[in-house]
């Protein structure tokens, strides 16, 4: 009951996250996406605006040397005005240059009207009396930004939008140019925060998130003032808004999918168990055995088969082991596999074991079945009825089923009292340590395929298998190489001492009459090539 809770519980919390999942993973990857497109656009944009007054800037320089003298040495006149005209006329970004007195523009290129300028904002390093954000009498709601030669009073004036016009598209966001030293914003657009220039350090260009904006600041490096561009808070989250909604479809289908498979998988799940003990009832015939023979890496020959259970569900589906036995184990059925495994074994084995008194054939057990004092019993009674000869019957349990319990270890002993050997399955996947394996007594190690298919390979691990084979004859264990599917496999552990061997390069799984059939002689293969479909299929 509590297990079933349990499992529902982590279906309710899978489904949850097939759902949550990809929305997560949407909204991360559109807000990833926007950050970095945003902060493309904020650093162009001020790269822009730095490149414009930059232009201001030299065109102002050629002004103020160009008319720091006038042409006759009178300020004003007729000459002097006139070389202004036609300064602004080949300057795009000066909208007027002139002549200025104390806090008046004396005469400039639109005339001799004096118009106060009022007081400067402030003056920078280099001697410039700067004014922020001045009206000009001629063009109503302009604000510019005029800058005198405190030595000779020629002014140049500048109109903000000439700096700050970027694009329509762009409206929304902060945009400026910013004194360094002075730390105030020659022109803007929006407001500036101070903190943008703590924050940009000793940098020459950063583009960045600053909190929830994405500001980017790019200073000149000739003059003392920087661009400034922020994109506020709002505009950044309506912009990844807009890339989520456009990657919802995908989030959608990617959860209907997993959801899908979650359905899919619990269905089989649920059906499983119900299935299997169906199939595990004495009449019922779905489940079958496969032997894969265990050669002698010394004569070739076959000396023994290891029996692999198969399930053929109705409707011809062949389900893997590796999927049925976790149910069977989860559902405490193990009991009924094994006794499924005996009785087949006892109507196609049992016959051939008598006619070949030189095989053995190895059977696969469970923690659950090592967990029962009656399992020696059960064997016995096997070897017994059966009428095989001693040693027909090998056992191969993996590391975690020899863990430590005393019943297990009584089990262990008594089996190989009654010449049943046993096996240590998968070596080297599990908990294996020397100091548990001294302890241990079994009378053969099966070698993970995992290690030997590192044989021959460049494989971090590929060391690890002759370890095993050392750790084996130090122990005095006889050794069962897994998974070989090479000639150059079979070779190396031959040369290494390693006495047998079983895998796809020997042998695939058969069945009893192709066994038998491989025993009698070399025509196996023909056999074998009609099984193999079936094991690969597993
Ligand atoms: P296992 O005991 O390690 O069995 C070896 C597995 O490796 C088998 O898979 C076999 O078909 C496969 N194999 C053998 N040679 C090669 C090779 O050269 N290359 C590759 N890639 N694979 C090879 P299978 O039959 O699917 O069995 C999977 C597992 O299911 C077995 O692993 C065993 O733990 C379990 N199992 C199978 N039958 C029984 C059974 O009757 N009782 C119990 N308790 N477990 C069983
Ligand atoms: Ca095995
Ligand atoms: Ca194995």
């Amino acid at each position: 009951m509590y297990l079933k809770r349990l499992r529902l519980f982590w279906v309710y919390l899978l489904a949850l996250a097939a759902i949550v999942g990809p929305c997560a993973a949407v909204i991360y990857a559109a807000r990833y996406v926007s950050a970095s497109q945003q902060q493309e656009r904020a650093a162009s944009i001020a790269a822009d605006v730095l490149r414009r007054t930059h232009r201001v800037s030299e065109q102002m320089r050629s002004a103020f040397a160009e008319l720091g003298t006038s042409p006759d040495g009178v300020a004003c006149s007729e000459r002097h005005m006139d070389l202004m005209r036609r300064m602004v006329v080949r300057s795009n970004m000066l909208i007027d240059v002139g002549y200025a007195s104390g806090n008046e523009l004396l005469c400039s290129s639109f005339g001799d009207k004096p118009i106060d300028l009022g007081v400067p904002s402030y003056v920078s390093g280099v001697g410039n009396v700067i004014r922020i954000g001045v009206q000009h009498p001629l063009l109503p709601d302009s604000r510019l930004l005029v800058i005198s030669d405190a030595k000779t009073g020629i002014t140049a004036q500048i109109h903000e939008q000439s700096v700050l016009d970027v694009s329509t598209r762009d409206a929304e966001l902060t945009v400026g140019v910013l004194g360094w030293t002075q730390q105030r914003a020659l022109m803007a657009r929006g407001r500036f925060d101070p903190a943008w220039r703590q924050w940009m350090g000793d940098a020459y260009e950063k583009s960045r998130m600053h909190g929830q904006t994405m500001v980017a600041i790019h200073r000149s490096p000739h003059y003392d003032y920087a661009a400034f561009v922020a994109i506020p808070a709002s505009e950044m989250q309506h912009h990844w808004q807009r890339i989520a909604l456009g990657l919802s479809p995908l989030g959608i289908a990617t959860g209907l999918t997993l959801l899908w498979v979650l359905l899919q998988y619990t269905r089989q799940q649920s059906s499983m168990p119900v299935a299997l003990r169906q199939a595990l009832t004495p009449s019922n015939n779905d489940l079958f055995l496969v032997y894969q023979p265990i050669v002698d890496l010394q004569t070739d020959a076959f000396v023994g088969a290891e029996a692999l259970l198969r399930w053929r569900r109705d409707g011809g589906e062949l389900v893997s082991p590796d999927i049925f036995i976790p149910v069977a184990e989860r559902h405490q059925l193990m009991r009924q596999v094994t006794d499924k495994v005996l009785a087949l074994l006892a109507r196609d084995a049992a016959p051939f074991l008598r006619d070949h008194p030189d095989f053995y054939i190895a059977v696969n057990l469970s923690a659950e079945d090592f967990n029962r004092a009656d399992l020696p019993g059960r064997l016995h009674e096997w070897v017994v009825n059966m009428a095989v000869h001693r040693g027909a019957l090998h056992v191969e349990a993996t590391e975690r089923v020899f863990m430590d319990q005393d019943l297990v270890k009584r089990n262990l002993m008594a089996l190989r009292a009654q010449g049943i050997p046993v096996a240590i399955d998968d070596f080297g996947t599990g908990y294996s340590s020397l100091s548990y394996l001294t302890r241990l007594e079994v009378d053969c190690m099966k070698i993970d395929k995992a290690f030997v298919e590192t044989i021959g390979t460049a494989s971090v691990t590929s060391h690890v298998v002759a370890h095993i084979i050392e750790m084996a004859k130090s122990l005095n264990l006889s050794m069962v190489a897994e998974g070989v599917e090479t000639p150059e496999q079979a070779t190396y552990l031959r040369a290494r001492g390693v006495q047998f061997a079983q895998g796809w390069f020997f042998s695939r799984p058969l069945g009893i009459e192709a066994l038998r059939a491989c025993l009698a002689d070399a025509a196996c293969l023909a056999d074998q090539d009609s099984l193999s479909t079936q094991a690969s299929v597993s």
